[in-house]
């Protein structure tokens, strides 16, 4: 038994990384429906047929994310703000500075050395400045969310996105198209928007390099540069930004079971 498994049940999507020693051997993504234990299994399944390993092998498992406690095949549960800081810290040793932007929730959290939480904030009271508010603006616009990273470049005239809300802020993109703007111009404003929200968080608990940002919306290039450019550092961003709620939950599991499956 040499591998450990993460699983990280977001609000939106289940994540599985499968680690042997410091090697990801084996990863998931799938959205989540209604039956999260079904969902947690599914992930880890579909993480072991990507490495082409067997269930028998895994002797760890580690839940977390929204969902951790659904997960309940596993020995371990932490938060997702402790094993997004190990999966950044994973990544990028010299990480000091984490955001994290999933599907309802947007993250600030600082880091030591090694990896573990200083200091954190969130906003979770509403979906503002989420992955959630940016699905429902793409689709006000006629895009998929997966499709709208790109389509600020080049905006000339980014309009100014007053509502935070996301229902508000739908309408508001929607009275922008009637109007005639451009969708660039639309979507840089709710980038903009985004990244302010974001910048507010990240000073409650201190802005210092280097910064490492995680969730799905890392994989929005759009908010990626509206991030950078409103920081004045460069933002590390990996392919592998989504899954680092569940390899940080691996790293755990793999630490607290002493190294090695039991
Ligand atoms: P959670 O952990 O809360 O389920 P995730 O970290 O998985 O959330 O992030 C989900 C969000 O990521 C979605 O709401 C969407 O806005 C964004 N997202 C997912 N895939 C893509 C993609 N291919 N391109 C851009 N954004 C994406």
């Amino acid at each position: 038994m040499t591998l450990v498994a993460g699983v990280d049940i977001g609000s939106t999507t289940a994540k599985c990384a499968l680690l042997e020693g410091d090697r990801l051997v084996g990863k998931s993504l799938a959205p989540v429906g209604v039956e999260l234990v079904k969902d947690a299994e599914r992930a880890l399944a579909q993480a072991l047929a990507d490495a082409g390993r067997d269930r028998s092998e895994v002797g760890v498992v580690t839940g977390t994310g929204y969902g951790r406690f659904k997960v309940t095949f596993g020995q371990f549960t932490v938060t997702e703000i402790g094993c997004h800081a190990k999966g950044a810290h994973f990544l990028y040793p010299s990480t000091r500075l984490v955001l994290d932007i999933g599907g309802q929730d947007t993250k600030a959290i600082r880091t030591n050395e090694r990896g573990e939480v200083v200091d954190f904030a969130m906003n979770d009271k509403c979906a503002a400045g989420t992955g959630r508010f940016l699905d429902v603006c793409a689709g006000a616009l006629g895009y998929d969310v997966s499709e709208i990273g790109p389509l600020a470049a080049g905006a000339r005239h980014p309009v100014r996105v007053t509502n935070t809300c996301t229902v508000f802020a739908e309408s508001e993109v929607s009275s922008y198209v009637a109007r005639g703007k451009e969708p660039r111009d639309i979507l840089a404003g709710l980038y903009a928007s985004i990244v302010n929200r974001s910048f507010s968080l990240l000073q409650r608990v201190g802005i210092e390099p280097e910064v490492t940002f995680t969730g799905g919306v890392s994989r929005n290039e759009g908010v990626v540069r509206a991030l950078d450019r409103r920081l004045g550092l460069p933002v590390n961003v990996s392919p592998l930004s989504q899954y680092l709620g569940a390899i940080g939950a691996a790293l755990y599991g793999q630490e607290r079971s002493g190294g090695a499956a039991p």
